[in-house]
């Protein structure tokens, strides 16, 4: 099998959300959970996706484990490189997209790249370099008050041009170009690089202007965007189209649900998670004196199959919080917190979890030493149920913050393996 595309997403959720993507356009995916052994061999598959928990890592660390991934996965002759970030550019105004994209731009020789977060199918869509969330803009829509990549500016020319380390221009396929397809792309592409332009957003408004992207750029050594380029690019590069998403196989027992995502759309399900009569434990990274102590209550319920752990809070809530304790700090608690919660449930045999955070999933996913995961089904777009490797299996979906519709908690029980 050639290795079509080594993957490296910024964070866990993000990750699965890829590999989804690519398994449902027929290329065979595996999930690799954080930066490769570079000892080890790279699994034979289509695409392989690591998942890093970089986005808010400090730069030098996000730099050395992204170029780690891709190193060990053009060593096994990966064809091109996707740096996967999230659908709504979460990033801090000194990276790291910017700056791990500039690196991986010289890890692979690419004398241009494009950035296409747009994934149209979950309303992330980008217009004349403008970010919108459904009907509102990238500011508007609640991710201004994210804990900790909160963005105010929805112009991703702007906000990519403050992250580039030296200076360099930012252009635009826009929009009028883009629905011309695939030719016209290129030929603006290479207008731009005529100019000198190496990072380039791309507008997308639906999943046929991401296909006629994907077409146009199918040869770069690097793309980067949301998961919609990588469902598209997949299309194009499968071999075998039929690929189906195997079956995962049968875990069963109770699941334990822990949300750390304060994003809109999370905290509209876990209010419903509520209403609908689950039980939703609530902590507050404030209060947390005993984690031991918390743990122990969690573990007393654990056969509850209908268990919530939840720091979500509104965002006023968030911002009292952080002005006590600092964002680092609160952030710091409710993962270590969360992550210790897994930890003690899957001593107590619980095998099926179900987290809401992209960070928090990252940590999570760190406390249960899971390496390898097969994809299976969605429980949404982007959100699949997925299984480690090995006799034991532990099923795990991680959810985007802003991914899911209001049952979110209940679809996930019901289609768990
Ligand atoms: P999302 O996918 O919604 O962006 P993340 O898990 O990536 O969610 O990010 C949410 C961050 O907010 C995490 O680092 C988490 O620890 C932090 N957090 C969660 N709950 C709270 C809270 N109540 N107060 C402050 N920070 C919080």
């Amino acid at each position: 099998m050639t290795l079509q595309t080594g993957a490296i997403a910024d964070d866990f959720t993000g990750a699965t959300d890829l590999a989804s993507m690519l398994t449902r356009g027929g290329l065979s995916t595996v999930l690799q959970l954080g930066a490769p052994d570079p000892t080890e061999p790279c699994p034979d598959a289509d695409a392989i996706v690591v998942a890093l928990k970089s986005r808010t890592a400090p730069l030098d660390e996000a730099l050395y484990d992204t170029l780690r991934s891709w190193h060990w996965m053009a060593a096994a002759g990966a064809r091109q490189c996707y740096f996967k970030y999230c659908s709504t550019f979460d990033s801090t105004p000194e990276g790291n997209i910017g700056p791990v994209a500039q690196a991986l731009m010289t890890a692979t020789g690419a004398a241009q790249t494009v950035y296409t977060p747009a994934l149209p199918e979950n309303g992330r869509t980008v217009y004349q370099g403008k970010l919108f969330v459904g009907n509102q803009l990238l500011s508007e829509s609640g991710m201004q008050n994210h804990p900790l990549t909160p963005m105010s500016d929805p112009d991703l020319t702007r906000v990519l041009a403050a992250q580039l380390s030296d200076g360099s221009t930012v252009g635009l396929v826009p929009w009028e170009i883009v629905q011309q397809g695939a030719a016209a792309i290129r030929a603006c592409l290479a207008a731009l690089a005529q100019d000198g332009i190496a990072h380039v957003i791309t507008d997308a408004l639906t999943q046929n202007d991401i296909d006629a992207l994907a077409e146009a750029v199918r040869d770069m050594p690097l793309v980067t965007g949301g998961s919609g380029l990588g469902l598209s690019l997949a299309r194009l590069l499968a071999q075998d189209s039929a690929v189906s998403i195997r079956p995962l196989p049968e875990v069963g027992g109770p699941t334990l649900m822990l949300s750390g995502s304060c994003s809109a759309a999370t905290n509209a399900q876990v209010t419903r998670w509520r209403a609908d009569g689950g039980t939703v434990l609530g902590i507050d990274p404030r209060q947390i004196v005993d984690r031991q102590e918390l743990a122990d209550n969690v573990m007393s319920q654990i056969a509850d199959t209908s268990l919530l752990v939840s720091s979500s809070q509104p965002p006023e809530t968030v911002r009292a919080i952080q002005d006590e304790l600092g964002a680092e700090r609160a952030a710091q608690i409710v993962e270590n917190t969360l992550a210790h919660l897994a930890t003690c449930a899957r001593q107590q045999g619980v095998r099926r979890f179900v987290v809401a955070g992209g960070e928090t999933s990252g940590a999570v996913v760190k406390a249960l030493g899971a390496e390898r995961l097969m994809v299976g089904e969605s429980i949404a777009p982007g959100v699949p149920w997925c299984a480690t490797l090995g006799s034991e299996p532990i099923a795990l979906a991680l959810k985007s913050g802003n991914f899911g519709t209001e049952t979110f908690f209940r679809d996930a029980l019901e289609t768990a393996p």
